[in-house]
């Protein structure tokens, strides 16, 4: 068995842990949190037990009667690997506790590469990952990115590769985040995505832009790459359908918006009404003029929890096959194969 803590128990590191515990080779040992709010209670109705980042704030654990069962370090003291999904750019103030505890770290997409070893995608670099001592899941962009081009870059030679990425504003938890009534452009142009990818798609030759808009249930992303005539738009169908943690939809079946797309994924019945797989509309998928254009939606909250659960498998060296992990990991969370 793994024994897996999780550093940080908001949007992210509370899948992970509800998915750590549908695994047979891994414990959650337990998760983090910095204070006694919905996202605690919400640990406690699961039973996982609670361990505090602030040590000022013990006192209001009690008050609200949950009980912690110690500090971040004694965690530590308990654990294989953790998984660090505290905020963007906190991962890497706590890397120097995980090294002092000799404790193995999976950090998410919101750090800099350079905080591990490698950056992470099951399909593209499973196996740079084994036996690595820190390693980082690349963001929901890139993993949506990374689920559809990097089969792409198997089935024939591609060349320069353009995306407009339309970013929803927050998540649907973030009351206070915005805009409520703007699109606003990222004025870093490229944006940083392009060269994300290339952390686990190094041979790619990409260039991003992105917009934020005033959704709150998914990205949607707008891909367009140049191809060589070696393959057909029959090619590209046949290998996102043989992928499972891709799925084709068609506008014809409803699936007019983002907003039929989480319709539908709340009816799978999942935990947290969550869509893991990268959703690509057929009917964008098309080869013109040499080149290939398709769009695909990413349920954010979502779509990395499956590579955090294999990237645990690979950094413990658990399971050496990226292929068997994946399918492991998939059957667990209930992606068709
Ligand atoms: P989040 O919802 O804000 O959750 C982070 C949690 O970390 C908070 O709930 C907070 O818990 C806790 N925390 C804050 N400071 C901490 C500290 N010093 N030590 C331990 N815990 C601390 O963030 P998130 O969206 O899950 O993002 C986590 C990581 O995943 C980031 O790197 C992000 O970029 C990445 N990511 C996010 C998404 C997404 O769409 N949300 C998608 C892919 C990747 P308390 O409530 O206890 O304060």
């Amino acid at each position: 068995m793994i024994r897996v803590g999780v550093n940080g128990y908001g949007v992210i590191g509370k899948r992970v842990a509800h998915a750590i515990t549908l695994q047979d080779d891994m414990k959650l040992v337990g998760i983090t949190k910095t204070k006694p709010d919905f996202n605690a209670l919400t640990a406690v109705n699961k039973r996982h037990p609670i361990y505090y980042v602030v040590p000022e704030n013990v006192d209001l654990f009690k008050q609200h009667e949950i009980e912690v069962s110690g500090k971040l370090e004694d965690l530590l003291q308990e654990v294989d690997v953790i998984i660090d999904a505290t905020p963007k750019n906190v991962g890497i103030f706590n890397k120097p506790l995980y090294e002092k505890a000799g404790v193995k770290a999976i950090f998410e997409g919101g750090e800099k590469a350079d905080v591990a070893q490698c950056s992470f995608n099951t399909y593209c670099n499973y196996n740079e990952a084994l036996n690595k001592d820190f390693i980082r899941v690349v963001s929901c962009n890139t993993t949506g990115l990374a689920r559809t081009i990097g089969p792409l870059t198997k089935l024939g030679k591609l060349g320069k590769i353009r995306v407009v990425l339309i970013r929803r504003a927050a998540d649907p938890v973030e009351s206070k985040k915005g805009p409520i009534n703007a699109i606003v452009p990222e004025f870093k142009v490229p944006s940083h995505h392009g060269p994300d990818l290339k952390t686990v798609l190094p041979g790619i030759d990409i260039v991003s832009v992105a917009v934020v808009v005033p959704t709150t249930i998914m990205h949607l992303h707008t891909v367009m790459i140049e191809v060589d005539g070696s393959f057909t738009r029959d090619d590209v169908i046949e290998t996102f359908r043989k992928i499972p943690r891709i799925k084709l939809i068609d506008s014809n079946e409803g699936f007019a918006s983002t907003a039929e797309i989480m319709e539908y994924a709340r009816s799978l019945g999942r935990y947290m009404g969550d869509l893991y797989e990268i959703p690509v509309w057929k009917d964008t998928i098309n080869i013109k003029d040499g080149e290939l254009y398709y769009m695909q939606a990413v349920h954010q909250e979502a779509v990395v929890i499956p590579e955090n659960i294999d990237a645990i498998r690979a950094i413990m060296g658990a399971e050496q096959d990226g292929e068997k992990s994946r399918k492991i990991t998939d059957k667990s969370l209930g992606i068709d194969d």
